[in-house]
């Protein structure tokens, strides 16, 4: 017989006192798809929310295309936060597995000194069959990890596409990764991502590639410098590093201490929270209204025949949506 699971107020208690096993259950029941599953997920963040003073953390994005030394960077980062008595926590978006099957950031074995390390916690992505579910997964995940004493939260992302916009809608500073040497293209970059960069970081700035890696920082300079100023009225900076050999990370963190100071500062870090909040209030919305209607009988029942009248060209489109839309009494 299965044990049945912890009350909410277990669950509460065990998650502020940095129970790992409760955390990871409570991120299991956000990642479920059962009803109850995530009443119970509502109700031990609301009252985790209640008291968890988040604008005391830091909420890193760390994006880059495959290969570029995500994991290592992360890991290196980790360890160079645990040395200055900080609590990482690594969390993922890679809705590549919903869509081959197979996915790019959790195949490998990662980070085994960081996830060895009490003080610091690493979850792999949640799986979803969209993005946007995958993300709201993660963004829940943020507030669990925060309210456990993880003062510092590291979302990774692959590269090469919408997971990033998803990333930075959830983190206050995006760090994105580079090659030595290679334009965008040749990275696999996707256009705008390199806009929406607080820190481009080139990696792999070790043995013979120190020289391609500061060409690529000047190169990576004169493209941020002819962008428009940011609303956070902050510069983005350019920096090389070697994850592998531990080079540049000091520095590095030097220029994301430098970026929260500004930022709290000036009042954009508590703005921004609060404009990603109104975000994902109108996101989980859409999304829930989206299940209402198709979960509703009158739906369910008059889909398909509807369906097949548009196919069939005998009922165009709109008019098909605005019936299906009028089946449903939203009042009841
Ligand atoms: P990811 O796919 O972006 O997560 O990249 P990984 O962290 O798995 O790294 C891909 C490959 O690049 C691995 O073979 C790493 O050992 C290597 N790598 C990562 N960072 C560095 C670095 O700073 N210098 C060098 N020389 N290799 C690195």
């Amino acid at each position: 017989m299965r044990r049945p699971l912890p009350s909410v107020e277990q669950f509460v208690k065990g998650i502020r006192a940095s129970d790992r096993v409760l955390l990871g259950q409570a991120i299991t029941l956000v990642e479920s798809a059962r009803e109850d599953h995530q009443v119970l997920a509502r109700e031990i963040i609301a009252h985790l929310l209640a008291d968890t003073p988040a604008i005391n953390t830091l909420r890193i994005a760390v994006t880059g295309a495959p290969g570029v030394g995500k994991s290592t960077f992360v890991e290196a980062l980790g360890m160079y936060l645990v040395e200055q008595g900080k609590h990482p926590a690594v969390l993922a978006i890679d809705p590549s597995s919903a869509v081959s099957g197979g996915s790019i950031l959790g195949d490998k074995t990662r980070m085994e000194r960081l996830s060895a390390s009490e003080h610091a916690f690493i979850r792999p992505s949640p799986a979803g069959d969209s993005l946007g579910g995958v993300a709201r997964k993660t963004r829940e995940a943020i507030l669990l990890v925060e309210a456990a004493g993880f003062d510092t939260v590291i979302i990774e992302t692959v590269g090469v596409g919408q997971s990033e916009i998803a990333a930075q809608r959830m983190t206050d500073l995006f760090l994105l990764l580079l090659l030595p040497g290679a334009g965008d293209e040749l990275q696999g970059i996707k256009r705008g991502i390199v806009e929406m960069a607080d820190l481009l970081v080139v990696n792999k700035a070790d043995g013979d590639r120190i020289k391609l890696a500061n060409q690529a920082r000047g190169h990576y300079l004169n493209a941020t410098h002819l962008l428009p100023v940011k609303p956070s009225g902050w510069q983005p900076r350019v920096m090389v590093c070697s994850a592998l050999e531990n080079s540049g990370i000091t520095d590095l963190w030097d220029a994301i201490s430098a970026f929260q100071n500004d930022l709290l500062a000036n009042g954009f870090f508590a703005e921004n929270r609060r404009q990603q909040a109104r975000y994902w209030l109108e996101d989980s919305i859409e999304a829930g209204l989206k299940t209402m209607f198709y979960n509703h009988p009158a739906v369910k029942e008059k889909l398909a025949e509807v369906e097949a009248a548009v196919l069939a060209g005998q009922m165009s489109p709109t008019d098909a949506a605005a019936r299906l839309l009028g089946v449903v009494n939203w009042g009841s």
